[in-house]
């Protein structure tokens, strides 16, 4: 009960997604001291590509969160982007804000992943919340195998399946806001050919952190599944 096969797939990802999460610190803090020869700062690339989109309404802030906080929120249709991307001009400063408009476009254009993701965050929000404290309450107060018990553990299941779905909706939406970016950088001419495999290796570098952490929660969801599956 207290090691399950599973644990050993799950140790394996959990490995992949410290060592993703590594490759995205050394790739941006690498390629935040190469200057791009646009001397254009993240700020500036942000708003013509946002311009050029006819996204004059959406506004463009400073976050104080620190390093990699950088994110847009649909809700204020604001990009936020952390002080070294908002005011630096190297390649990690303007691939981040191009990725992070990529995701104001998405919102713009009505891109369905994006609703379909925006639509799933209450319920995986709940899920990650109260997956495990119902498994914990089926588990200690109903036992497996009563029907209660089956049941809320079921519903907890369910929950956790939908923060699961959540991430996986996750990947395309990802990579889809990393596709525009590269593109618009290249196309409004703000980075040279030589320059696009930097942009590319920061981007795909913080792609692979989302794949390793999908991972963990669709084997750890597989884990659940075959552990009170197979009791009821
Ligand atoms: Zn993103």
């Amino acid at each position: 009960m207290f090691f399950h096969p599973m644990d050993f797939l799950i140790f394996i990802a959990f490995g992949l997604a410290m060592w993703a999460q590594s490759k995205v610190q050394n790739n941006f803090h690498k390629y935040a001291r190469i200057q791009a020869s646009a001397q254009i700062t993240g700020l500036q690339v942000a708003r013509r590509i946002l311009d050029q989109n006819g996204l004059y309404d959406v506004t463009i802030e400073r976050s104080n969160r620190g390093d990699l906080s950088d994110h847009y929120d649909p809700r204020a249709k604001t990009v936020r982007l952390s002080g070294p991307v908002y005011s630096g001009s190297s390649i990690s400063s303007l691939a981040i804000a191009a990725h992070e408009v990529g995701h104001a476009i998405q919102h713009g254009r009505g891109y369905a992943m994006l609703k379909f993701r925006t639509a799933l965050f209450p319920a995986a929000q709940l899920g990650s919340r109260m997956a495990p404290l119902l498994f914990l309450v089926g588990f200690l107060f109903f036992g497996v195998g009563s029907v209660l018990g089956n049941q809320v553990i079921g519903i907890g299941i369910g929950l956790f399946a939908a923060a699961v779905l959540f991430q996986l909706v996750t990947l395309p939406v990802e990579y889809d806001a990393s596709r525009r970016a590269k593109n618009q950088l290249l196309e409004l001419g703000f980075v040279t050919n030589n320059e696009q495999a930097g942009i590319s290796r920061v981007l795909n570098a913080a792609a692979l952190t989302y794949v390793a952490s999908t991972l963990m929660a669709v084997l750890q969801l597989l884990k659940f599944i075959m552990i009170f599956g197979r009791r009821r």
